[in-house]
């Protein structure tokens, strides 16, 4: 049966203009990094970017490189699009990226002209679109002048294959001279998407500054530190689980200090009446500065859960001077 979605499903998120821009973003995103390859089912992925967008999440995050193997969760998003999205293609902004290995040899990594642009061809085919909506640098490249990168993004949009463009983990000083370049350019740098969670809070130190006076927006990812800031790692790890596959969350992360600092937010979050996945969500949202928070879920009830933060974003200072004795990086 052909997918309706929700017709409520501008009713209750939120949305924030990104940076000075005319462009708003929901509270949540989604991000289809480690969990929409060829990893899981099919319908298993359907199911969570339908219910993503029954509840006002329109944005969805990929890059070329997201899978397994590289280029399955661009596929995996086309596909879905095809099948039940395609009718709503005003409706959502489809971001992806380029700058990690992707293919073989010296043009298929990094940031030259030469890899973006092909990049972003390749994932406009995967993704069975004419355009995205935000491209992004994926990471700076020291072997690539910053201004050759600015240009890449620069033809992407004027080409018409993006109608923004963004950067991602770059420093707050690359990231003033990358603004400067690409408004020079003319297509002045939309967003700088950036980890962030309560352990791991580097972008308050300089870079949510230079983001407010260069007028970008800051998406904020991996707000539950890849899992670590749920029950999930509490009584060893579940074989289904990021850390059990050896990836990006290493288990030395999960030292008992960590498991400690996990325990006493999760008892904060539950005098709050939430979930601890739902604090940590939610205390990302406290600064303006935030565009949106992206998360990723290897279901639909993970992700219900996570959204549920939305209902209680409020925190006196007293629980947020209490949370920063534990949310520390
Ligand atoms: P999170 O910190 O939200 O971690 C998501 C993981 O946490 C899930 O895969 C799941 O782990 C677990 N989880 C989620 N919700 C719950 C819940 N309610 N209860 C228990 N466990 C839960 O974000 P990600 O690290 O996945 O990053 C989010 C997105 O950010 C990515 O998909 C990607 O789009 C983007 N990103 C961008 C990067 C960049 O360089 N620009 C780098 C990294 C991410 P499990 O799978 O074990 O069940």
């Amino acid at each position: 049966m052909a997918y309706v979605p929700a017709a409520d499903r501008y009713d209750s998120m939120p949305y924030r203009h990104t940076g000075r821009s005319g462009l708003r973003l929901p509270a949540v995103s989604l991000g289809l990094w480690q969990n929409f390859g060829e990893n899981r089912p099919f319908e298993t992925h359907r199911a969570i970017v339908r219910r993503a967008f029954d509840r006002g999440v329109t944005s969805l995050d990929v890059a070329n490189n997201y899978g397994p193997p590289v280029g399955a969760a661009e596929e995996t998003l086309g596909r879905i699009l095809a099948t039940d999205l395609r009718p709503y293609r005003d409706e959502l902004v489809v971001a992806t990226k380029a700058g990690y290995n992707m293919w073989p040899g010296p043009y298929g990594v990094d940031s030259s002209r030469k890899y973006l642009l092909a990049s972003l061809d390749q994932s406009l085919r995967r993704l069975g679109l004419d355009y995205v909506d935000i491209f992004y640098s994926h990471r700076f490249d020291a072997g690539t002048p910053i201004d050759e990168t600015m240009r890449a993004l620069d033809t992407a949009v004027r080409q018409g294959k993006a109608l923004y463009v963004g950067i991602s983990s770059y420093s707050a000083a690359h990231t003033f001279e990358a603004a400067r370049l690409a408004r020079e350019l003319g297509t002045p740098l939309l967003v700088h998407q950036a980890s962030y969670s309560m352990f791991n809070r580097w972008i308050e130190r300089d870079l949510l500054g230079v983001l407010d006076q260069e007028g970008m927006g800051c998406v904020a990812f991996s707000p539950l530190a890849q899992g670590m800031l749920t029950d999930h790692y509490l009584h060893g790890v579940p074989t289904a689980s990021r850390a059990a596959r050896h990836g990006s969350l290493p288990a030395e992360w999960l030292t008992d200090e960590n498991l400690a600092k996990v325990r006493a937010l999760r008892d904060i979050a539950a005098r709050r009446g939430q979930t601890l996945p739902q604090l940590a969500v939610a205390w990302t949202r406290r600064d303006p500065r935030i565009t949106s928070t992206l998360l990723g879920a290897s279901s639909v009830t993970q992700l219900d859960d996570t959204l549920g933060a939305l209902d209680n974003t409020g925190f006196d200072d007293a629980e947020l001077a209490e949370i920063d004795r534990y949310a520390t990086d």
